[in-house]
């Protein structure tokens, strides 16, 4: 059976690069009709942040991304948050010490600081705790059986770190990367557990992927370097046979390419790297901080959807909008890119552009209408959605509308400059003068028939509609160019339309 599962650390907002993990996992899950599970990893509690579990539960939600099994939804494998599971990991680690896998370890902090400093000294490339260093430190591999106990007896403080092979071939195959070979020289001893029984991550987190049966563990490039010593951890524990596959997904680079796309760039960049709002403090000045999210700037989860899937994945062919029905069914592991993806903000703008003009006129109209709710403007569900309607090709973003549509509700105060100078003169402000007083007359209040109108009284002016065109617009919107012109004098209404004209002319 395909189970999956998202494994975050609830250390701050959940960064787009998560919520691409947590995609991927989605869709794999689903294609191959599996599981999606949801683990909080929070075994770290100095790095514990208040609301980032509440924040990953609703981005997700946002996003479409739908948990089977896991936290705030339940399932046979839980508690499915790590510092509930604590208990359960000390069995563990005593099996490791017990076959030799792993050893206590007393030193101090300041042990550790010295023993790094001497290596430094030594101009050792790498300092680590290793299958060479260890053999100078206080650890059960080195201290009596009796002293060790005595300690332990003792209540003294101390660590379990898994003993790491001097010179060994550490071998897995990741689907996307291909046989990843690294030697054993190149893992340190690393802690598993604490004294207070908390383990570290890379302990719960095997623990929990064999426990809860996941087969396919798919998360981001950072985690590669930790992987040969989960493989380790899964051959000590004698889970070999049921390891999940490996896959880590390619690293997000800045829309310049120039480096990992970090959760700082977002703010400073001009655009969101969250998916929802974030209100955090600053870590040096203690500020309120609000950081932008993809939600609060007006885009459409479809569109985040879409545009993260294409970020180290692609169809093999030229379609690039996908619903979420079609990128399950389009998904495959072997179409991720090993290469970095880089973030184009453009990209993301289009593909909002394009779920935007999707929609129906009765969908967009609550944009519109809240806005003006905002500025105590009353308008009716009709005419809200004759106005979205033929402004959704014009804007990117739902909050646009308001901005872009304000002269439905209210008489421009200003004219645009260029068209006033270079298409405004005596004959012209004539002409308008006759439409306004013509449009009562017309027969019927459509596009067509304003038009009609319209090209009839400029003959009887001698005038072509092409010489007075822009200048209508502009005496009745204040701005050069917008929607379809005499759909927007329909939607005015005549009254309104003659009454503008007449100002302008004035
Ligand atoms: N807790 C890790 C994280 O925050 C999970 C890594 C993994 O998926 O193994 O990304």
């Amino acid at each position: 059976e395909v189970r999956v599962r998202f494994a975050p650390s609830p250390t701050g907002p959940l960064h787009i690069g998560g919520v691409r993990t947590a995609l991927y996992n989605y869709l794999l899950a689903r294609k191959l009709g599996g599981k999606m599970l949801l683990r909080i990893e929070d075994t770290d509690q100095n790095r514990f942040v208040p609301g980032a579990e509440q924040y990953i539960l609703e981005a997700l939600a946002w996003c479409g991304i739908v948990i089977d099994e896991g936290q705030g939804v339940g399932g046979p494998h839980g508690p499915y948050k790590q510092s509930e599971r604590k208990p359960m990991y000390k069995q563990y680690a005593d099996q490791l010490i017990a076959a030799g896998h792993a050893y206590y370890a007393f030193d101090t902090a300041e042990e550790l600081d010295a023993m790094r400093a001497r290596l430094q000294a030594a101009k050792v490339p790498n300092p680590q705790y290793n299958s060479i260093t260890r053999a100078q430190m206080r650890n059960s591999l080195t201290l009596p059986e009796d002293e060790v106990k005595a300690l332990l007896d003792g209540g003294a403080q101390y660590v379990v770190r898994l003993k790491v092979p001097r010179k060994e071939e550490i071998r897995f195959q990741d689907l996307i990367r291909g046989w990843v070979v690294v030697h054993s020289s190149a893992v340190d001893d690393k802690v598993l557990m604490k004294s207070d029984g908390m383990p570290t991550y890379h302990l719960a987190n095997i623990v929990d992927d064999h426990l809860m049966e996941i087969s396919h563990v798919i998360r981001g490039e950072e985690w590669l370097p930790s992987a040969p010593l989960h493989v380790l951890l899964y051959r000590y524990l004698g889970w070999e046979s049921t390891m999940p596959q490996f896959a880590h997904l390619p690293l997000l680079l800045k829309p310049d390419g120039t480096g990992k796309l970090s959760k700082r760039d977002g703010d400073r960049l001009g655009f969101p790297v969250f998916p929802l709002e974030w209100h955090g403090t600053d870590a040096e000045t203690g500020e309120a901080t609000v950081s932008r999210g993809y939600r609060e700037d007006g885009y459409l989860p479809e569109a985040l959807v879409n545009f993260l899937a294409f970020l180290g994945w692609n169809p093999g062919t030229q379609q690039e909008i996908f619903s979420m029905d079609e990128l399950i069914q389009a998904f495959s592991i072997e179409r991720v890119s090993k290469s970095p993806a880089k973030f184009d903000q453009n990209k993301v703008k289009w593909f909002n552009e394009h779920y935007l003009r999707a929609k129906s006129n009765a969908e967009l109209a609550p944009y519109l209408l809240t806005a003006l709710h905002e500025h105590a403007i009353v308008c009716s569900q009709e005419k809200a959605e004759q106005i979205v309607g033929v402004m959704k090709e014009r804007v990117s973003f739902p909050n646009d509308f308001w901005q872009e549509a304000k002269y439905f509700f209210q008489a421009p105060t200003e004219y645009d400059e260029a068209v006033v100078s270079k298409k405004w003169n005596a004959p012209v402000a004539t002409a308008l003068t006759a439409y306004a007083q013509a449009l009562p007359t017309a027969p019927e209040v459509t596009a067509e028939g304003l038009k009609t109108l319209f090209n009839d009284t400029m003959a009887a002016q001698g005038l072509k509609p092409g010489q007075v065109l822009q200048a209508l617009r502009v005496a009745v919107t204040g701005a050069a160019a917008g929607p379809d012109l005499f759909e927007t004098l329909v939607i005015l209404g005549v009254p309104e339309v003659a009454e503008r004209l007449h100002t302008a002319v004035a």
